[in-house]
């Protein structure tokens, strides 16, 4: 099974700074663990979700804005916890990475020090980890080297689209995605420059033709404008299963892919079938407890 867990919804300057929704990204687990977008409140998210950031094998950063970055040290330092020398990796763009005339970095040397692997990624380049592959698609946003991202998983194709403008071309480099993930700010007529609205969802959704469509990342109005609503409306424009996420959402790839709401840390409830309640665990996360016991403290770096 392939395991999307949304440790934060709440995208923009304001959700993000007030907290109305959680800002800790997308957790991806396969047989490879990745950290997409870790903002502010990520830790926070991860623990009440009872994920390891100790497992995880990659931190994925989609461009230089503190509600897609905030957190990624911190976590970069989570995946060398209790090991020797590098550990981990970290997919993203220059301008996270090195920085760009306009951004940047947003990682400081001391933790791009601590990884194995840097992979400062462009469209269309692809990268592999272990049993997953990684493609950054392109995208049309504010930092101009933000990219949105294709996860090849053993079930299917899970797509992300970050920040940015509907553009036939980053429509383009999503087709054939089981799951496709949205970041949706804005709610019906009200589009504004560098990110999308409910309608782009609506054309997203109706050429990729996903099993399931999630709009997360959700700004201010959208949340005023119900979120549910904006859902709807782009399920009833083009017939595709479409979500607006909850923190602490998990969308399950098997056979079928299916939606569940936390009811309580450890609790689920799949949508649809209103009665059946299930812990939710990953395969690969049942071979150990859930929080590893962790090693004794090291003697210098940052506390
Ligand atoms: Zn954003
Ligand atoms: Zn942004």
């Amino acid at each position: 099974m392939t395991m999307l867990t949304f440790l934060g919804t709440g995208g923009g300057r304001f959700v993000t700074l007030m907290q109305e929704r959680s800002t800790g990204g997308i957790y991806l687990e396969d047989k490879v663990k990745v950290h997409i977008d870790p903002g502010p409140g990520a830790l926070h998210a991860l623990k009440r979700n009872r994920i390891d950031p100790t497992q995880t094998d990659c931190i994925a950063v989609s461009h230089c804005h503190p509600d897609h970055y905030a957190n990624a040290e911190v976590l970069i330092e989570g995946m060398s916890f209790g090991k020797k020398g590098r550990a981990g990796a970290l997919f993203a763009p220059r301008s996270v990475i090195t920085g760009s005339e306009k951004v940047g970095p947003a990682i400081s040397r001391y933790h791009q020090g601590k990884l194995r692997e840097i992979v400062v990624a462009k469209p269309f380049d692809r990268f592999r980890l272990g049993d997953l592959e990684m493609m950054a698609t392109p995208a049309v946003h504010s930092d101009p080297d933000c990219i949105g991202m294709r996860f090849v998983t053993t079930n299917g194709d899970v797509s992300y689209v970050a920040d940015t403008e509907m553009r036939e071309e980053v429509i383009e480099a999503h087709k054939g995605a089981r799951v496709l993930v949205l970041a949706t700010t804005r709610p019906l007529r009200s589009r504004i420059p560098f990110h999308l609205s409910t309608e782009d969802a609506a054309r997203f959704a109706s050429v990729i033709r996903p099993e399931l469509c999630v709009l997360t990342h959700l700004g201010r109005r959208f949340l005023r404008e119900s979120p549910k609503k904006q859902a709807e409306w782009v399920k009833a424009r083009t017939g595709v299963e479409t979500v607006a996420a909850r923190d602490d959402m998990k969308v399950t790839m098997g056979p079928r892919v299916e939606v569940l709401y936390m009811t309580k840390p450890g609790s689920y409830v799949i949508k649809g079938a209103h009665k059946h309640r299930q812990e939710a665990v990953c395969p690969d996360r049942e071979k150990g407890p859930p929080m590893a016991e962790p090693p004794p403290p090291q003697v210098g770096g940052p506390a």
